[in-house]
């Protein structure tokens, strides 16, 4: 979300004559656009903020300037903290503010050290500008926002703060901008993704598997995908979703964090390892081929040896296309910081190896199980090898295609590829159609 924020800063900041580098030491401005999820963030800002003092000092020796703000969530949560700590900094400004970056611009350059965290009382959506900087073959798409949920260990409600769902014509309208653009694939976004409800074109409350219905109209558009769902939020209508639309990817992140029900249960998830699973049983039910993926915490605050154990069968119940897991970081604010029983670090560094393990070796031989089968893959960028694309299966695994240039394939194109070898992070393959041949 913060990528797709950082574009629609670029969208709101290019009529005042700003234009996107990728060399920071000419930039005349710079936003740090951070995340507060896990660790030290707020530490990374302020060691950065550091070099990037001197980088001002310098412009200003020689007679120019560096503008410089903190975006995102650490700046929503640390707020004029970061102009106390570091004077240096133009602009603080959180994740519901920055289509007021035109008058903040200005307003620091008059008096300097502008915050600005505040939550609109009308959604910044209605106030940014039309979406005009391509993002290339794949784009992603903010469609829901916040979260209502209050997981015990997230930041998330208190930094984005509560759901907003867009309505269904401006996320129509913005698909429509962005295959114009360029992009074939579009990932639609939201903190709680499929707890979507936003006003339909005709009036009633769309859900997330109305909406993607209603995106299958989107002329040019060739793929869809959603990120990151609620197990909670999958309802019936979504899951069909995955059985009727070609469109819809079948690949689905939906993270479930521990395979303990002690532990789903002071996580305040609000379902058990069982609703979990039925979930799962209905998704394949649905797409027998559905790649799964989900995220883990490991050492939340009382997690014992039998509830990592029933993480880790989870995992192997489960067979994850790929996993993300994560050391449980204590976030300011959140009821979990506050509980006396922690996980020590080692125990932590521990539990997460033997889970990244267990995951890497499904990740494994799932890549191994595609070798053989052949699909689109879209190409989003030069391969590390000559001659090679790079892009994504339907599954969302990244794959290489050897001989994509010499066989006249291109950067945004779909590709039919035979799959010839699986890699522990990735999936190598070849065109199975030279495309001036098709
Ligand atoms: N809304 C999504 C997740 C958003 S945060 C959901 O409910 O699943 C992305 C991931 O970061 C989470 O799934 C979780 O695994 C991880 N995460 C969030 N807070 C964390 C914390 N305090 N410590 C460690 N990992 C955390
Ligand atoms: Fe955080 Fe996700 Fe829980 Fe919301 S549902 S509080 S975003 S982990």
């Amino acid at each position: 979300m913060n990528v797709y924020d950082s574009t629609r800063m670029a969208d709101v900041l290019a009529p005042l004559g700003y234009i996107q580098t990728d060399d920071a030491e000419a930039a005349d401005m710079v936003i740090l656009n951070t995340c507060h999820i896990r660790e030290r963030a707020a530490e990374k800002v302020y060691s950065e903020l550091g070099r990037l003092r001197l980088q001002k000092e310098a412009k200003k020796a020689d007679g120019g300037n560096l503008v410089i703000a903190v975006a995102g969530c650490v700046a929503q949560a640390e707020g004029e903290e970061v102009t106390r700590r570091a004077p240096w900094v133009d602009m603080v400004f959180g994740p519901q503010a920055y289509h007021n970056l035109p008058d903040m611009v200005q307003a620091a350059a008059r008096q300097g050290g502008i915050v600005n965290t505040e939550f609109p009382a009308l959604p910044k959506f209605d106030a940014l500008p039309d979406q005009m900087l391509s993002q290339g073959p794949s784009a992603f798409l903010t469609v829901q926002e916040g979260c209502d949920k209050f997981c015990t260990f997230c930041v998330v409600p208190y930094t984005r703060g509560a759901e907003y769902s867009r309505p269904v014509a401006d996320v129509l309208a913005e698909a429509r901008r962005l295959v114009a653009s360029g992009s074939v694939e579009i990932t639609l976004l939201g903190q709680n993704v499929n707890a979507y409800h936003g006003v339909g074109t005709d009036g009633d409350t769309w859900s997330l598997g109305r909406l993607i219905d209603g995106l299958q109209g989107v002329e040019g558009l060739a793929r869809l995908r959603y990120t990151t769902s609620h197990p909670l939020d999958m309802d019936a209508e979504l899951i069909a979703a995955h059985r009727d639309y070609e469109i819809l990817m079948p690949y689905l992140h939906l993270p479930v964090q521990s395979g303990s029900d002690t532990v789903l249960a002071a996580m305040n998830r609000r379902h058990r390892t069982s609703d979990y699973l039925r979930v799962v049983d209905l998704l394949r039910e649905a797409r027998p081929d559905i790649a799964l993926s989900g995220d883990f915490i490991v050492g939340f605050p009382g997690e014992t040896d039998a509830d990592f154990a029933a993480t880790v069968d989870l995992v192997r119940r489960v067979k994850y296309a790929s996993a993300y897991s994560f050391k449980y970081s204590p976030r300011p604010g959140t009821p979990a910081a506050g509980l006396e029983n922690q996980v020590e670090e080692a125990v932590m560094v521990e539990r997460l190896a033997a889970l990244q393990d267990a995951i890497n070796a499904e990740q494994a031989a799932f890549n191994q199980n595609t070798v053989g089968s052949s699909f689109d893959v879209l190409l989003e960028r030069p391969g590390r090898r000559e001659g090679q694309l790079t892009g994504r299966s339907p599954y969302n695994q990244s794959v290489h295609v050897n001989g994509a240039l010499s066989a006249g394939l291109k950067i945004g194109e779909l590709a039919r590829v035979r799959v010839d070898q699986g890699l522990p992070n990735s999936i190598a393959a070849t065109p199975l159609v030279p495309a001036n041949a098709a």
